[in-house]
């Protein structure tokens, strides 16, 4: 009988990790590679937010918390709903965790039980299905095709859901395709949600300020109020304000769930980093300009990157609307062989050919459930972008 527990059998460790960790080992051993893996904004955390974090250090702010965050975080996150979403939450309905991951799996091991269904849209963020997994449930998987601009239907969720189904996970704008829901498109979905009174929703919100051309963000409890009773609405500091290694994440929703959260977090991490938390109150609460300024530069080299893409026979690159990440499919690409003599068959034999012939990194489809695509990360300078963009033309013109 293995050591290793029945659970963890169920579970794949991260794609987009292990991408990251083999172009970092193959720049390591002096090999030239791009990497468009890595899911992080390239800018440094802004100044005001950094010199929070050192003044809590300084202050002696430097000591355990509550399990789930410090009153005056708590505070400023009920501000954040009320100022960007014109949702009503009190500090007792708020849950802070260690990056917003945390908070998502605190939410999973705190509702699942075995067999539970948790209805997931395919393409999705790796970790949701595993973190299901992990806690006893069972993805479901809603295909959101590239033919729906990477969007599920009304009539494809209301087939998903079942005596069964505990949540729907949305997640807009989305990692990997950085799709984004309209308010009609959401309110669509929600309609159907109404129906079902035993299903949750937990809406992952993590790219809400990087959006592009004008979209409107939304979120569920905004959009249909009568959800707000089996909402958690879940966001973080980590993406719009470059704070992805201080490790904040955060969620209201009601009070007897964020209790049931807060239950599992004290008896597994105590409480998120004291130091990161009085730098996210300063995030929240401080000025926002930069993030205008960065989403102008994300917004260039997403249409550089498009436009690249597009410019290939066999490539299809939708325009995202928000995020930075985007998503081409390469179903014409199927079949071929590249210069080196890989069979592209996939489009993991693609990313791999890609690596290791042209040295660029990029993620497969099928790691986030919809193939035959890869996804790029744009959050990397023009330069590498420009680099990068070209030697996919030059693999790609090579195929026969
Ligand atoms: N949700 C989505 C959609 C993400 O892309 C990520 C990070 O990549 C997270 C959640 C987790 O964010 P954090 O770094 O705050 O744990």
């Amino acid at each position: 009988m293995s050591f290793l527990s029945a659970t963890l059998s169920r579970v794949k460790p991260s794609p987009t990790v292990a991408v990251t960790t083999l172009a970092n080992e193959l720049k390591a051993a002096g090999k030239d590679v791009i990497g468009l893996g890595a899911g992080e904004p390239d800018f440094d955390t802004p100044e005001h937010i950094r010199d929070a974090g050192k003044r809590a250090i300084d202050d002696g702010k430097t000591r355990y918390t509550a399990p789930d965050g410090i009153a005056e975080l708590k505070q400023a996150i009920c501000a954040k709903f009320k100022r960007d979403n014109d949702l009503d939450y009190t500090p007792s309905q708020v849950s802070v965790g260690t990056g917003g991951k945390q908070i998502l799996y605190n939410a999973l091991m705190a509702t699942l039980n075995p067999g539970d269904e948790v209805i997931i849209p395919a393409p999705y963020w790796v970790s949701y299905p595993d973190m299901a997994l992990l806690a006893g449930g069972e993805p479901v998987f809603v295909e959101a095709s590239l033919e729906h601009d990477f969007k599920i239907t009304p009539d494809q969720l209301e087939a998903a859901i079942t005596p069964k189904t505990k949540w729907f996970i949305f997640n807009s704008p989305s990692n990997p395709t950085g799709a984004g829901y309209t308010r009609d498109e959401l309110k669509a979905l929600t309609d159907v949600l109404l129906r079902h009174d035993h299903v949750w929703v937990m809406t992952d919100d993590m790219y809400e300020h990087l959006t592009y051309d004008g979209f409107a963000f939304c979120t569920p409890a905004q959009v249909e109020p009568a959800l707000y009773d089996r909402t958690l609405t879940c966001n973080g500091v980590s993406k719009a304000y470059c704070m992805t290694g201080w490790r904040i994440g955060f969620a209201a929703g009601p009070e007897n769930l964020i209790a049931a959260m807060r239950k599992i977090q004290s008896q597994s991490t105590s409480n998120p980093c004291t130091i990161s938390q009085w730098a996210a109150v300063e995030a929240l609460n401080g000025p926002h300009d930069f993030i205008a300024d960065n989403n102008a530069v994300f917004k260039r080299r997403r249409d550089l990157v498009v436009r690249a893409m597009n410019a290939i026979d066999g490539i299809t690159c939708p325009i995202p609307d928000g995020a930075f990440y985007v998503y081409p499919s390469i179903a014409g690409l199927i079949g071929k062989t590249s210069q080196g003599g890989a069979s592209i068959d996939t489009d993991e034999d693609f990313a791999k050919a890609l690596l290791e012939e042209m040295g660029v990194a990029v993620v497969f489809g099928a790691a986030f459930g919809l193939s035959p695509n890869f996804r790029i990360s744009y959050a990397t300078s023009d330069d590498a972008l420009e680099k990068a963009c070209t030697r996919i033309q030059e693999f790609c013109e090579g195929l026969t």
